[in-house]
Order: structure tokens, then C-alpha cells, then sequence
């Protein structure tokens, strides 16, 4: 129907007053009166109200059938106008429904009424502003870990998703059929796969998905996730933690910088994300135990931290806060043991602050053949599942250290989230594989 080039909205709203211009997009908010109808039409870009004169019958005409969610084009001029958002109104001269829509079921009783509903309408809900601004969040976020370790000297890699032996402990694997050969496993983690590829690359880093068997229902949890893991050769523990907080910093940053206005969206304090900055603060295992204890935890030396203990941790701090030196008992087997401690491992996990917990985990791996052996038998498991992960012991060992980064959990705390669901297009949960 129009001549002219269509536009984003963005970009239409800083048009001159009295510029003709054509957007297209779908019908966000409609309001009708008995001689003017005023359409407020999104696109990813924004959002701009349209308004359609009765002194125009067809664009008027077109205006009064257009239902919310319908995808239209909408040519008209510019008006400034301080009370429209975005301070500016197109006056419509010509208007084509491209889609009507059939009466869209999200309606603002339905959003307020109940969160399994909005799952139910995921596919629909994405439209919304709220996912459309965590959306953009998290492709910031995305985008700024490849930065960032690109600029480090890393090298992009891919693990396969399909793997035969546990990373993180059997009782989250799925199990697959493969071919009726054999069971195979959905990957919980890249990490033994980055292990592998350092002995060529030596910096390494992928962000692929993990999958987990996580039976219980938390606020932190998905059964498949967004995983960032890097792994370097002759990195310790120290500079593994630096480069964590590099990457947060980095990450933050640059949010704050390119997302100011999503996050305003979303109601984010955003002066609690400017605090993010190195150094952060450390706490040895030993000291969190003690304030837990002080702060009336029923908890003892040895225990893992859960999401209550993490939660009141880092309500003490303003930074995220790295909790190093857990117990071997509370993390994998491949975790290297303190060579002046023992019954600890050099692992460090990486809590972010207001509640929100453990976004980060990571260490220092064993490098030593036999004691790689014992622990893989300390832990009840066989060492001939672990058999070409135990030759990278046998051929030209060498000491590294790795982490991986829980993005969902991340843009859940960056965007100030409620839930893990709301920080993914598509969440799996438990209960949730659909749509
Ligand atoms: P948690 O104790 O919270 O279950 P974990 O110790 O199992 O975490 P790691 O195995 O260290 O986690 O995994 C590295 C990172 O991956 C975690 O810090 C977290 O950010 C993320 N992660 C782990 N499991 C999940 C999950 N089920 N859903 C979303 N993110 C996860
Ligand atoms: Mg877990």
C-alpha cells in the first residue's frame, strides 16, 4: 500500500513534527472514542500511539477493526505531542491490517490472575514489553561473554550433547535411547570436553546448553540451561576468580551501558548494579559456616550451602561474592584437593548479591593421574567410565582451571527476576515442556 520506506518505531519518534513517515508493527493498546480511535502500535523497537481521525472514513474504518495483537501498516505525519510516549503522535492517513487478530487471550486481568497461565501462553506472552526487554537484556549478555573472551585470547568451541558418562554426579542425567545400542546422557556440563580441547587451544570457552534431571521445584533451577564455560591451561585458582569477575564487570557494564531503558522497564534498582566492580569481596568456606552459624543456620563444617544459606550470605554484601575453598565432599570429583589442606578443594564459587546465590562455579582440576584415580574411586565411581578424561592425565598433564557461568541465573539477577522461567524464552522445569 505505501510508497514510502517503513521505519522503526524508534526512529519514527524522532522524526520532525510534520514528517510523513510509514511504520508497521502489531496494535499494542487501542482506545476509542466516538470520533477518534488511538492505536498505540509496537514493533521491537518501541512502541508509538497512531491517531486515526473520523474525518478520514477509511483509515477510521480500518482503526475500528483492528484488534490488540492485529499486524498493521500505518502511514501518517508526525505531531509532537509531550503526552503521547515517546513524546510524539503519528496522525494516520492510510492504515492496513495485515493480520487481524482473533481476540487475544493475555489480557491485563489474565496477566495479574496467574504465572501458569503465562507459561501456558509463552509462545504469545513473548510479545509482551516485560519478555521483550529481558529478551534484549539477555542477548546483551550473551553477546558481551563472546566479547569479552574473545578479547581475552579465548577460542570458541563446541562439546557435543550427547555424552556417555557424568559430569556433575548420576542423579541428574537424562538418559536417552541410543539406537537401542546403549544408554547415552544429555550433557550436564561441557567441562571434560573443554579439558580436552585446552591440550590444543590451552584458552577455551563455549556457551551451549546443560541438561539436568533437577527434581526439586526452586526459583534457580531448570532442567536445561545456558551454560558459559571456559577452561585454561596453567591458570590457578587466583587468576581464574580475576578472570570471573572480569567477565561479571564486563558483562554488568555493558548492560548498564546499552540496556539502561529495559532495565528502567523492568524496575531494576540499577544503582545496586553500578556497585558491580573489582575487586570482590572473598570468603573462605570455613568463615561463611561461622557467619551462617551466627546467624542461626542449623549447619555444620561439611554441609553444602544451599539456596536459604546463599540467600542470607549475600545479603551482607553489596558485591558478588566469591565463597572458596569448600569442603571435598561437597563438589565433583575432579576438583583439585589443597595441597596444604587436603579435606578442602582449590574451587570457588561465585554468589551474586541480593539473595540472588551461586551464579558461577569453579576451580582448579586435578592434574595428577593417581589422584584423579583415587577420587573417581573415593566417589563410588568406575574409573572405566572415565577412561579417555583419565589419558588427558597421561599424556603431557598439565595444571588448569575452569568455570562454568549459569546465564539464565545471571540475566534473572541482572533484570532483578523473580523466578529462573522468566529469564529464558522457552523454560523446562520439571513440570514445564510445553510450548
Ligand atoms: P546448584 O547448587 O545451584 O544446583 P551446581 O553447584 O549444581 O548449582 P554447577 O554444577 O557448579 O552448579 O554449575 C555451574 C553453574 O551452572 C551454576 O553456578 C549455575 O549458575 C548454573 N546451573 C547449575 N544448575 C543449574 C540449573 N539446574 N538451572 C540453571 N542453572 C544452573
Ligand atoms: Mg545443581
Amino acid at each position: 500500500m505505501i510508497p514510502i520506506e517503513f521505519r522503526a518505531i524508534s526512529d519514527a519518534l524522532s522524526s520532525e513534527e510534520g514528517e510523513r513517515i510509514a511504520i508497521r508493527g502489531w496494535v499494542y493498546r487501542k482506545r476509542e472514542f466516538k470520533d477518534k480511535i488511538f492505536l498505540v502500535i509496537r514493533d521491537s523497537s518501541g512502541i508509538i500511539q497512531c491517531l486515526a481521525r473520523k474525518d478520514n472514513q477509511k483509515a477510521f474504518e480500518e482503526a475500528r477493526k483492528a484488534t490488540i495483537e492485529s499486524s498493521v501498516e500505518v502511514e501518517g505525519c508526525i505531531k509532537k505531542d509531550p503526552r503521547a510516549p515517546g513524546g510524539c503522535e503519528l496522525k494516520v492517513d492510510e492504515l492496513k491490517i495485515v493480520g487481524l487478530a482473533a481476540p487475544f487471550p493475555i489480557t491485563k486481568s489474565a496477566v495479574d490472575a496467574s504465572s501458569d497461565f503465562l507459561l501456558d501462553v509463552r509462545h504469545l506472552w513473548i510479545r509482551s514489553r516485560r519478555m521483550t526487554a529481558i529478551l534484549k537484556v539477555r542477548d546483551t549478555v550473551f553477546r558481551s561473554i563472546h566479547d569479552f573472551f574473545r578479547s581475552r585470547g579465548f577460542y570458541e568451541v563446541q562439546a557435543p550433547m550427547f555424552v556417555t558418562a557424568a559430569v556433575e554426579g548420576g542423579a541428574s542425567l537424562f538418559k536417552v535411547d541410543y539406537f537401542g545400542r546403549r544408554d547415552v546422557y544429555l550433557t550436564q556440563s561441557s567441562q571434560f570436553y573443554l579439558e580436552v580441547l585446552i591440550y590444543s587451544l590451552e584458552r577455551v570457552y563455549t556457551i551451549a546448553p546443560s541438561f539436568r534431571a533437577e527434581k526439586s521445584r526452586t526459583r534457580r533451577h531448570l532442567t536445561e540451561f545456558w551454560h558459559a564455560e571456559a577452561e585454561a591451561a596453567w591458570m590457578d585458582l587466583n587468576e581464574l576468580m580475576r578472570l570471573e569477575e572480569d567477565l561479571i564487570c564486563h558483562i554488568v557494564s555493558t548492560v548498564l551501558s546499552e540496556r539502561a531503558e529495559e532495565l528502567g522497564l523492568l524496575g531494576r534498582n540499577v544503582k545496586a548494579l553500578e556497585l558491580v566492580e573489582p575487586p570482590f569481596p572473598r570468603l573462605a568456606y570455613d568463615e561463611a559456616i561461622e557467619i551462617l552459624q551466627e546467624k542461626g543456620f542449623d549447619i555444620q563444617w561439611g554441609d553444602d550451602l544451599g539456596s536459604d544459606e546463599e540467600r542470607a550470605l549475600t545479603m551482607d554484601f553489596e558485591k558478588p561474592v566469591f565463597i572458596y575453598g569448600y569442603p571435598e565432599k561437597c563438589k565433583a570429583f575432579y576438583h583439585k584437593p589443597d595441597p596444604s589442606r587436603p579435606e578442602i578443594t582449590l574451587s570457588a564459587d561465585l554468589l551474586a548479591p541480593e539473595g540472588y546465590g551461586e551464579i558461577i562455579g569453579g576451580g582448579e582440576r586435578i592434574e595428577n593421574l593417581d589422584v584423579l584415580l583415587d577420587k573417581i574411586k573415593k566417589f563410588g565411581l568406575d574409573p572405566k567410565d572415565y577412561e579417555w578424561y583419565l589419558d588427558l592425565r597421561r599424556y603431557g598433564t598439565v595444571p588448569h582451571s575452569g568455570f562454568g557461568l549459569g546465564t539464565d541465573r545471571l540475566v534473572m539477577w541482572i533484570c532483578g527476576l523473580q523466578h529462573i522461567r522468566e529469564a529464558v524464552p522457552f523454560p523446562r522445569d520439571i513440570r514445564k515442556v510445553y510450548p
